[in-house]
């Protein structure tokens, strides 16, 4: 991408080229605004370039905006007249209209149709190319200038100085810090006066101490039964996939799970059990496994497991559970069978914490949302000023619903700063990328 001269005056200048700011930049061009995007990086969207393992679930095919925002728990009610702009169904019409058509996965789950976040980057990149927003790289900014309480510019690193009518903040929050979200917003925002509730890894890997899990590295099972536990209570039941790694447990439902794990080891050691068989009780998951072993009677346990459990994990039963390996079937004892069917019905594992902010997909915390006007994301501490993307105090699972969120208040927010802006557009030709 071009550098583009400092120095010059911009109606709208949006901080930050993720997927929220590169909406935002975007609409506010396309209102009518003369739109400087900056970003610290060699070109914007890094995150957006991992999101979905690189295929990008864009959003959550749930077109009722009541239902889709329950999601979004308490803070779903902040969101209302933001998604009244810009929802599920403009979402999608926008990418469709701008060349990217879409699939749908379970659990309402979209992607683009080429199945690669490249296809999201582009259509973005081509909407601020369309609409001549100056996309300036290498351009981390430092601070906020502030002339009589109004904000009047920003600085960069380098020492330039740029002005505008309104400004954008869409730094992201602290997850991944390496794709450039380094919670410089957060820093900002609390200078400015605003709130910032502090940043907790909310959809995180957890690390578990059993050594023997993470010999199962990328082992998934899309329907395992998840209980948390602590000081004998049950905390929490849910059902989804989840997925082995090298230090403990992934997947879409360790990843919701994650939030109220972190919190509950605040209290105290927590305890997991996984029901890999959650459609079956012990005794119908008995007949099953006998059934199987009828078929086996003189096969060795060691070869048969596979037919109950993904080898990976057959492979390690009998060393877990103290069964001879070598036995024939015709000599398993109900005994051993029982132990068998216990362990699989309820996997205990230890959760010791998680992989931290670094691996985290959502930090949760950020700007407080009584501080922002949702028909607009203008700041109310600063008329001029609109913060869209991670960088608000907002938890929701993962499915699409981060990137939902940064479409819809990084559209609200370009198209009221675009709009808003007294300074009539400058007819000098914009650079390009
Ligand atoms: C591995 C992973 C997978 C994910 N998958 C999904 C998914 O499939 N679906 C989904 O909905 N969500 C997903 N998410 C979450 C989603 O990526 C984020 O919610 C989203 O990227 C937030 O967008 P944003 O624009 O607010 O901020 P970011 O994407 O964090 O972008 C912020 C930008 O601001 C720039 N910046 C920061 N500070 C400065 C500065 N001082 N000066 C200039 N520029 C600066 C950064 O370099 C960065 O480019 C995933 C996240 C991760 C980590």
């Amino acid at each position: 991408m071009k550098k583009v001269p400092a120095h010059k005056h911009y109606q709208v200048i949006v901080i930050g080229g993720g997927p929220a700011g590169m909406m935002a930049a975007g609409r506010a061009a396309e209102s009518g605004a003369q739109v400087l995007l900056l970003e610290k990086n060699s070109r914007p969207g890094e995150k957006l370039l991992i999101t979905g393992g690189g295929r990008s679930n864009i959003t959550n095919n749930e077109k009722d905006n009541r239902k889709l925002l329950e999601k979004f728990k308490g803070k779903g009610k902040f969101l209302f007249s933001a998604f009244a702009q810009f929802s599920v169904t403009e979402t999608l019409h926008f990418f469709h209209t701008h060349g990217m058509p879409t699939i749908l996965e379970g659990e309402g789950r979209v992607f683009p149709k080429t199945e690669k976040s490249e296809s999201v980057w582009e259509c973005l990149r081509n909407y601020m190319k369309k609409h001549h927003v100056d996309v300036r790289t290498h351009s981390p900014v430092k601070k906020f200038n502030i002339t009589n309480g109004t904000i009047t510019g920003i600085t960069l690193n380098d020492g330039n100085v740029i002005t505008g009518d309104s400004y954008i903040i869409a730094t992201g929050g602290m997850s991944r810090p390496e794709t450039g979200s380094t919670g410089d917003g957060f820093k900002w925002l609390t200078t400015l006066g605003h709130t910032v509730h502090g940043a907790d890894p909310a959809l995180v890997p957890i690390r578990t101490k059993e050594t023997w899990g993470h010999k199962l590295t990328g082992l998934a099972f899309n329907e395992a039964k998840v209980t948390t536990r602590q000081n004998n209570a049950t905390q929490d039941v849910r059902i989804g996939k989840i997925l082995f790694t090298h230090v403990g447990l992934s997947g879409p439902l360790i990843l919701n799970m994650s939030k109220d794990i972190v919190e509950l080891l605040k209290y105290g050691p927590v305890t997991l059990s996984v029901d890999l068989f959650p459609s079956m009780d012990n005794n119908a998951l008995d007949k099953y496994i006998q059934s199987i072993f009828l078929k086996n009677q003189n096969k060795k346990l060691r070869n048969v497991l596979s037919d109950i459990v993904p080898n990976m994990l057959a492979q390690a039963l009998p060393a877990l559970l103290m069964l001879d390996a070598e036995k024939e079937i015709n000599i398993v004892t109900r005994l051993e069978r029982q132990s068998l069917i216990k362990f699989i019905k309820a996997i205990p594992l230890t959760p010791t914490g998680t992989l931290g902010v670094e691996k985290a997909v959502v930090v949760s915390g950020g700007v407080d949302l009584a501080e922002v006007d949702f028909r607009t994301m203008q700041s109310r501490i600063y008329s001029n000023l609109y913060i869209v993307g991670d960088v608000l105090d907002i938890d929701r699972p993962s499915g699409g619903y981060s990137l939902q969120l940064c479409w819809t208040t990084g559209w609200v927010a370009g198209m009221h700063a675009g709009s808003n802006s007294p300074t009539p557009r400058l007819s000098v030709p914009h650079s390009q990328e």
